[in-house]
């Protein structure tokens, strides 16, 4: 039998019962019994807080663009969502952690800045992405951070540039409870049409290369060093590999589909499918950048 959630956890706005289809790009899972949205700092603080004091697990939910959900979750999930303001100082742009990433790059380029075009075609949210440290094009978001605030998993609210060894390929060191609240990105003038050009150029690879018209989580597994994850995983020969509704991608061998009822069972079962016969293969052991979430 669940706790009870404690009476100033239960004042921060929440929702009951949201399918994870619906929180998530991949567009399968169970239920999140608790989704508490706060519109502020301070109602994320409190929830951050009575969570710390009550001992109780939760975890915290971006765009779910990166993302497997095993079965219903009873812990609570924080989702932000704050009111979306980007704030431009000089070259500075600071935008809050539940803005739409691709919105920030559009919006970064609309305003002759340069230095987001990376992030054109990454979903999600700039929280996601910060905690991702996510990137594309050889650039990554640890290279344009400046400043970023977070909570502590305590809910300490903390404001700071970037140090050495907290951020490098697909990781940051803030999983494990820490929650983004905003970060600002320091960008270069540019030529506004060079801007739009370089991201047009983007769209236009991913849109050749990459299966999006179907459901997906982007790539699942990280490219180990020196390797492309989705060439060892073509030439093992499983591009087209399905389990159910479940495929590997014939466009684009490190990316999963969703061709319409799948679950999210049958991802999980894909990708160890596609892990042991990699690692019989090439002798690989791939590493999931996609995460799985179960109780
Ligand atoms: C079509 C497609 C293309 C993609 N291309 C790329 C790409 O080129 N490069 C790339 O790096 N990724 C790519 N991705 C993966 C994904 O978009 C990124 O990892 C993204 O940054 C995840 O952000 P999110 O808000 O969706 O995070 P979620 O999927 O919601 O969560 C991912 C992780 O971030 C944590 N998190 C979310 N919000 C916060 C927060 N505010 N504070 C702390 N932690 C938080 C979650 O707890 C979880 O651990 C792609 C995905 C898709 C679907």
């Amino acid at each position: 039998m669940p706790r009870p959630l404690p009476d100033d956890l239960l004042q921060v706005p929440h929702r009951r019962d949201v399918p994870f289809s619906r929180l998530t790009t991949l567009g399968v899972g169970g239920v999140c019994r608790w989704l508490f949205e706060p519109r502020t700092e301070l109602e994320a603080q409190a929830f951050v807080r009575a969570c710390a004091r009550e001992g109780l697990p939760w975890r915290v939910l971006g765009g779910g663009s990166n993302l497997v959900v095993l079965g219903d979750l009873q812990v609570p999930v924080l989702r932000l969502a704050f009111p979306k303001e980007i704030r431009l100082e000089g070259r500075q742009l600071t935008a809050p952690a539940s803005h739409g990433h691709i919105a920030l790059a559009e919006a970064a380029a609309a305003a002759g800045l340069s230095g987001l075009e990376f992030a054109s075609g990454i979903p999600g949210s700039l929280g996601g992405a910060i905690r991702m440290n996510a990137g594309a094009y050889g650039r990554e978001w640890i290279d344009v951070l400046v400043r970023y605030r977070f909570l502590s998993p305590e809910g300490d609210l903390v404001e700071k540039a970037p140090q050495p060894g907290e951020f490098s390929y697909r990781w940051s060191f803030l999983s494990g409870g820490h929650v983004v609240l905003s970060a600002t990105a320091d960008l270069v003038e540019g030529d506004p049409a060079r801007i739009r050009a370089q991201v047009a150029e983007y769209r236009e690879k991913r849109g050749t290369s990459q299966p999006l018209s179907k459901r997906n989580a982007g790539c699942i597994f990280k490219n180990p060093p020196g390797q492309s994850a989705g060439r060892l995983i073509d030439s093992a020969g499983l591009k087209g590999l399905r389990l159910g509704d479940a495929e590997v991608s014939p466009e684009h061998a490190n990316f999963l589909v969703n061709h319409g009822r799948a679950t999210a069972q049958e991802f999980a079962d894909l990708m160890d499918q596609v892990r042991s016969r990699v690692l019989e293969v090439h002798g690989v052991t791939l590493e999931p950048e996609v995460e799985i979430w179960r109780e």
